[in-house]
């Protein structure tokens, strides 16, 4: 694989992790030399050399304390003597998102790294948009998850089950959120057609284990697109209650 020198920018994935670093850290600052900064810098760095990086530096464990560092400027606790200026939107996001919810926190850099360790993060691209469609946004949990979610309700083989299982038990194909039928808005062309949602918490999805017909719901095209287009994503059940909210869920409502 061919070597690229510039060390690339943290992703919202590996801040994610370094606020896991932080809160386990938190009062008792780490030097260089202590295993749990070597530990964080060697998963980031197999994550990077996976994806063709090379480099001493790339996140050494200097880097992972400055980035511990970075985040402190963002800690209202410690206000009083943030060194380093808070800069980065990311760091900010990521702050705002998981500091003060520790379990979710725990959870999702688990399952991160727990993506990093068994390989199965390999050839994301990072740092390309191609993998994620340009109208939507990555997950609160990051790139890695993100992808994952992508795809698992993109495989073939389950979301071609699901439709089995589903067109067995109903007869027919709807959005679970809005009850658009395909096959009946554009006759035979739109026959078979639908999404495949996976509705498990992302952080549930590095754990092995074969995605299930339950943990999918069919949604047409708009309604799968509405779930992943703005942070946090929505649950089927929120995205049906906001449509509800705005009186034009299919006109069902009795
Ligand atoms: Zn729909
Ligand atoms: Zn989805």
């Amino acid at each position: 694989m061919a070597e690229k020198k510039r060390n690339p920018p943290w992703t919202r994935d590996e801040i994610i992790l370094a606020l896991d670093l932080y809160r386990q850290v938190e009062g008792a600052w780490p030097r260089e030399s202590d295993p749990r900064v070597a530990a964080l810098s060697d998963t980031l760095n197999s994550f990077w050399r996976a994806q063709g990086h090379e480099g001493a530096t790339l996140r050494n464990a200097n880097g992972v304390k400055m980035k511990l560092m970075n985040l402190r400027a963002h800690d209202p606790a410690h206000a009083d003597k943030a060194g380093l200026k808070a800069g980065n939107h990311i760091e900010r996001e990521v702050w705002t998102d998981f500091a003060d919810d520790p379990r979710h926190l725990k959870e999702t850099a688990d399952a991160i790294r727990q993506a990093i360790v068994s390989g199965k993060a390999i050839h994301i691209e990072v740092e390309s948009d191609e993998v994620l469609d340009p109208n939507e946004v990555e997950a609160p949990e990051g790139r890695l998850l993100t992808v994952m979610h992508h795809r698992r309700e993109r495989s073939r083989k389950i979301v071609k089950a699901k439709k089995q299982d589903v067109l067995k038990k109903a007869g027919r194909l709807t959005c679970e959120a809005c009850s658009f039928d395909f096959a009946e808005r554009y006759g035979a062309r739109g026959d078979g057609f639908i999404e495949c949602h996976h509705t498990k918490p992302l952080a549930d999805l590095a754990e092995a284990g074969n995605t299930r017909l339950a943990d999918l719901a069919l949604l047409c095209a708009n309604c799968h697109r509405m779930i992943h287009a703005k942070r946090p994503w929505l649950s089927v059940d929120e995205l049906r209650a906001l449509l509800d909210s705005q009186g034009k869920n299919g006109g069902e409502t009795l």
